[in-house]
């Protein structure tokens, strides 16, 4: 199965300006987000204030103005002033180093880039010279004017300009005419637009050049490097300090940093190589929580969970037609007495064996199996990130077998559980896109009719809101796309829902109806979080390192103010444990100190306990959330945590 959501590839389309777009909007940023950054809250923000401004999307805070932070697509006239920005930093680089050489510049989410060939390296003095020139550029109102000529013509210009990956780029544009952009009649650029009209349109503090990194031409290592130059352009200069103020708390978010400090999992590329990830114990015991919720609700919901290797012989890819369609993912096979294996990329095939060691009639479906299998897919080494694009990786996978008519109970079923499930990690507000019939596709009229009714019907039972992407489908059939809206507002694809009429063709799958003939089953794939690898990266960044109490990997951290009260704390610590809450004991610092350490590992809940909470036994209550609450009985405190991680809440109610 071809899932798109994890199908990313590195494509360079017809149009240079466009392609690179998407390789860079699929690494690692959320994808398309309209971010409502609530600036004033970030201002206040060096207290607890922020947090909690940040942590709850849903919280208007009074008095705060949303500034919207669109995205390119959002945005026409945000995406406007991004691609002419991405010229004018062209033309101003070239102004001030003449040796520099044109590439692409496409835009971005938010903002733009562009690549050049200038084997010196620009520094950030450089940027600043850049940027300064870009003003001047600005400042002069150069009109921005349009012309369509031949591609022989493009050509002759291009050599008289002598820009040889200009040449490289005309070569991949398939369509004609070939249009150029002039900024007044000093510089142009290949591009199919659209821009503002000319270059004092574009307000100077609304642009920041950001950084310089190395870039492979084409993405390919064996290519030249470039210097690669990323800026954001927005509309106003309160816009752009919204944006760098979101971008500091993004930052301060970063699921890389709050993993280390954390010691929740590492990526050791030296030790081991690239994408591969390394829970650690704090890390493991996370996902151990995260995993059995998911198991537990499968089973309850009507799912069976199987369990597959993580190799088989190559001929098991060839009958699935990924080693046709998905090769540039795969692995190079490994032999075993002189068979070829294959790493699995995907585990639809896997299912489909134990499907095919069964004989089934009507009655049997549908027949829902769910396994949070490993996979393992090529990145090239450049495109790595964190958790967030790795090469080997677990899916919360299962596959649905069941009759063309339960198709849209079967999905409606799915919803639910996305919602259960996402819901409980605090995700309630998602975009929903349903992607039709494309133009090449394998199965009936009839059956893609059917299908995409059942999905409509589904989303409509749910009251759900969504976008069509018409004819956005897969070959062999459409599907539902859930992205997540995190705490400051990012959108991220997690959740897919495919519906598969080739897979149980090429397999020759069947059951038997109610006439005793064979049919073939309806085949629907589906992933929640998508990968728990990528969804712990979300997660991590969504709480900012603060996670919910039944998921946190120490829920209670007892503080002694003496070392007389040892014997009470052994007692308070059994008795947590006994009831398996996660609690450790720190001392041997000052108070403060004690505190000041817990607070910054993020730990829910402290317990100050000094004689007078001995001889009471009670104790001192100190939460991340809300500072010091009050003292307790220690029952009390016990009954408390236990009942946030049977609840799976997000903080224990005081
Ligand atoms: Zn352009
Ligand atoms: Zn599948």
């Amino acid at each position: 199965m071809f899932l798109r959501a994890f199908a990313r590839k590195t494509s360079y389309s017809a149009h240079a300006f466009t392609a690179a777009r998407r390789e860079v909007s699929s690494v690692s940023s959320p994808s398309s987000s309209s971010l409502v950054f609530r600036q004033k809250a970030v201002r206040d923000a060096k207290s607890s204030s922020l947090l909690k401004a940040v942590a709850d999307p849903s919280k208007e805070e009074v008095g705060v103005e949303p500034i919207p932070l669109l995205t390119s697509d959002e945005s026409e006239d945000l995406l406007k002033i991004r691609h002419s920005t991405a010229h004018i930093l062209a033309m101003a680089t070239q102004k001030v180093y003449p040796k520099a050489q044109c590439t692409i510049g496409p835009w971005i989410d938010r903002g733009f880039y562009y690549d050049f060939y200038y084997p010196d390296g620009f520094t950030d003095q450089d940027l600043k010279k850049i940027q300064k020139e870009m003003y001047k550029i600005i400042r002069k109102d150069y009109p921005i004017r349009r012309e369509e000529v031949s591609r022989e013509e493009a050509a002759r210009r291009i050599k008289e300009i002598n820009e040889p990956y200009k040449l490289e780029i005309l070569d991949m544009i398939k369509t004609e005419p070939i249009t150029i952009y002039h900024i007044g009649d000093e510089w142009w650029d290949l591009c199919a637009g659209p821009h503002v009209e000319s270059t004092g349109k574009i307000e100077q503090k609304g642009i920041k050049l950001e950084s310089v990194a190395g870039a492979y031409w084409r993405g390919d290592e064996t290519k030249p490097m470039l210097q690669r130059i990323y800026g954001t352009a927005w509309e106003t200069q309160e816009q752009l300090e919204a944006y760098e103020l979101f971008k500091e708390e993004a930052k301060r978010r970063d699921h890389r940093t709050v993993g280390k400090e954390m010691g929740l999992f590492s990526l050791q590329q030296e030790e081991a190589g690239g994408g591969l990830v390394f829970w650690h114990p704090k890390g493991a015991l996370m996902r151990h929580q995260i995993e059995t919720f998911w198991k537990d609700l499968h089973l309850q919901r009507g799912y069976d969970l199987v369990s597959t290797p993580h190799v088989a012989k190559g001929e098991l890819w060839k009958t699935s037609g990924h080693s046709d369609f998905y090769s540039e993912n795969m692995y190079q096979q490994m032999q075993v007495e002189e068979e070829s294996y294959q790493l699995k990329p995907m585990n639809c095939p896997f299912h489909i064996v134990v499907y095919k060691d069964g004989y089934y009639s009507y009655r049997d479906l549908p027949l829902r199996w769910a396994e949070l299998g490993t996979v393992y897919r090529y990145e090239r080494s450049g495109t790595m990130h964190g958790l967030f694009r790795v090469r080997g990786f677990t899916q919360d996978d299962a596959h649905v077998f069941c009759l063309p008519d339960q198709i849209t109970d079967e999905i409606t079923r799915i919803l639910d559980l996305v919602e259960e499930v996402l819901g409980t990690f605090g995700f309630k507000d998602y975009e929903v896109n349903l992607s039709t019939r494309p133009e090449k596709a394998v199965g009936s009229d009839e059956i893609w009719e059917r299908a995409e009714l059942a999905l409509r019907d589904s989303l409509k039972r749910k009251n759900w809101d969504y976008i069509v992407d018409d004819g956005g489908g897969a070959f062999y059939g459409p599907k539902i796309d859930i992205k997540i809206l995190d705490a400051i507002g990012r959108k991220w694809q997690c959740s897919t829902i495919q519906l598969d009429f080739n897979l149980p063709e090429r397999f020759d799958l069947s059951y038997i109806d109610q006439n005793n003939e064979k049919q073939r089953p309806i085949m629907i794939h589906r992933a929640i979080f998508g990968s728990l690898e990528r969804f712990f990266g979300i997660l991590t960044e969504n709480y900012a390192g603060a996670f919910p109490v039944w998921i946190a990997p120490v829920q209670v951290r007892l503080l002694p103010v003496t070392d007389t009260v040892d014997e009470y704390i052994q007692r308070v610590a059994n008795d947590m444990r006994a009831k398996g809450i996660r609690v450790e004991v720190k001392s041997g610092e000052r108070m403060k100190k004690l505190v000041r350490n817990a607070e910054k590992e993020k730990i829910p809940i402290m317990c100050i306990i000094g004689k007078e909470e001995a001889e009471n036994e009670t104790l001192a209550v100190r939460t991340y959330k809300s500072g010091d609450i009050g003292t307790f009985a220690l029952t009390d405190v016990i009954s408390k945590v236990v009942a946030a991680a049977e609840e799976k809440s997000e903080h224990a109610s005081f």
